[in-house]
């Protein structure tokens, strides 16, 4: 396939392709746990499916074509990715995180790896002063997240790593808001990619999976002995889904964001609400670094209601877009992130960083940009209702 590099052919080409066997053009569903050995010491290459399945090794040389790196690996979540890449780091080593990092992220980092020893520190990674400064000898690596959850904050993911790497750290990007399609962070000098395929990847909110790529071979065999090690595998059935989901991924991500930038530029007039993040909008603070290192602003938006408004009167109103964790797929979904997904970040840190009691986080979908604007303004009607007619 060398000749054929558009990523809306690699999405559905990429990788291993179908079967040699049979000459199916899909990647077939290996179901097993092990594989029968010819010899004392002789197997066809496969031993057990913690260690290797076929379906997962198409999975995982896909995501690694795509992100333009070498070495994929497959994990039954966007957590299991993210632990095992931090099972690279030993007692002693410290992780400068982004301030408005996955609730997950910070709760893993917090919760268990402090515990043995692994220290965090949370840094505005949008300030490359402020990010080199707390750089020092315990610091092993930064993970950020660009545009970042849930107030869609951008990092310039370029003059990061050349910081980190004047230093000798690494570089850990999850990708999860973006994906290959829009962003390739190892392009853009990143060492590892992180992703909760279980969003835009999977696209479909039928799976949970996460994926790790990388360049560097060293990485990669010390990534492989983790996910055998640790065994955080994904399920043959999952991959093979998370195959079929990203081959519409172009499609798809060239609705949501269509979608999305109606909605935003709509939202951000409307009467109801004082705030709005979207680096799709020219005045979004990071829409400069958004559209340099990007091919678009994702279809992700938060949104704060003014003061006074009923926050559980919008959500109650709400009648086409779900309340649910989680994004990406291809229904529109809201999530109140203090909350939700940034519940498990003390209400400090979370005031500190912006994420508010009347913040809004939507997930744009591929419906009727009409219709979605439509369930918003009810619902947007109903929190600025209180018995006047506004
Ligand atoms: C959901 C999410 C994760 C965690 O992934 P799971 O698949 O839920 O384990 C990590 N990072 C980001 C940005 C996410 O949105």
């Amino acid at each position: 396939m060398s000749h054929f590099n558009s990523i809306l052919t690699k999405l559905i080409h990429g990788g291993i392709e179908g079967d040699e066997r049979t000459g199916a053009v899909n990647v077939p569903i290996y179901q097993t746990s092990t594989y029968k050995q010819d010899h004392l010491g002789e197997n066809k290459g496969y031993e057990y499916s913690r260690t290797g399945n076929p379906t997962r090794e198409a999975l995982e040389a896909l995501i690694a074509e795509l992100e333009e790196g070498e070495h994929g690996l497959a994990f039954a979540s966007g957590m299991a990715a993210t632990t095992a890449v931090l099972h690279l780091f030993k007692t002693g080593d410290k992780i400068l995180i982004s301030e408005n990092v996955y609730g997950g992220t910070f709760r893993v980092l917090d919760k268990i790896f402090r515990s043995f020893g692994v220290a965090y520190e949370i840094v505005n990674t949008t300030n490359l002063e402020v990010l080199e400064e707390a750089i020092d000898d315990e610091v092993k690596a930064v993970f950020i997240e660009s545009p970042a959850n849930p107030l869609m904050t951008v990092t310039d993911i370029q003059a990061v790593a050349a910081i980190a790497h004047k230093h000798g750290k690494l570089l850990i990007v999850d990708n999860t808001f973006m994906t290959p399609y829009l962003q390739k962070p190892l392009t853009l000098g990143a060492d590892i990619v992180v992703h909760s395929a279980t969003k835009y990847l999977g696209g479909h909110s039928d799976l949970v999976a996460g994926l790790v790529v990388v360049k560097d071979q060293e990485l990669a065999k010390s990534l492989y002995f983790i996910q055998n090690a640790t065994g955080g595998i994904l399920q043959p059935f999952d991959s093979f889904l998370l195959i079929r989901g990203i081959k519409t991924l172009g499609v798809r991500m060239e609705r949501h964001q269509e979608n999305a930038i109606t909605i935003a530029k709509w939202l951000k007039g409307h009467k109801s609400i004082s705030h709005i993040y979207f680096p799709g909008l020219e005045s979004d603070p990071g829409y400069a670094v958004q559209k340099q290192q990007a091919k678009g602003p994702g279809a992700m938006i938060s949104f704060e209601l003014k003061k006074g408004l009923d926050i559980r009167k919008f959500y109650d109103g709400l009648q086409l877009i779900a309340l649910a964790e989680s994004l990406g797929g291809v229904e529109s979904l809201v999530c109140h992130p203090s909350s939700m997904t940034h519940a498990s970040i003390p209400e400090e840190i979370r005031k500190k960083v912006g994420i508010t009691e009347g913040l809004i986080r939507l997930s744009v979908g591929i419906e009727d940009v009409k219709e979605i604007q439509e369930d918003l303004e009810y619902a947007l009607n109903q929190a600025a209702n209180k018995g006047i007619d506004l």
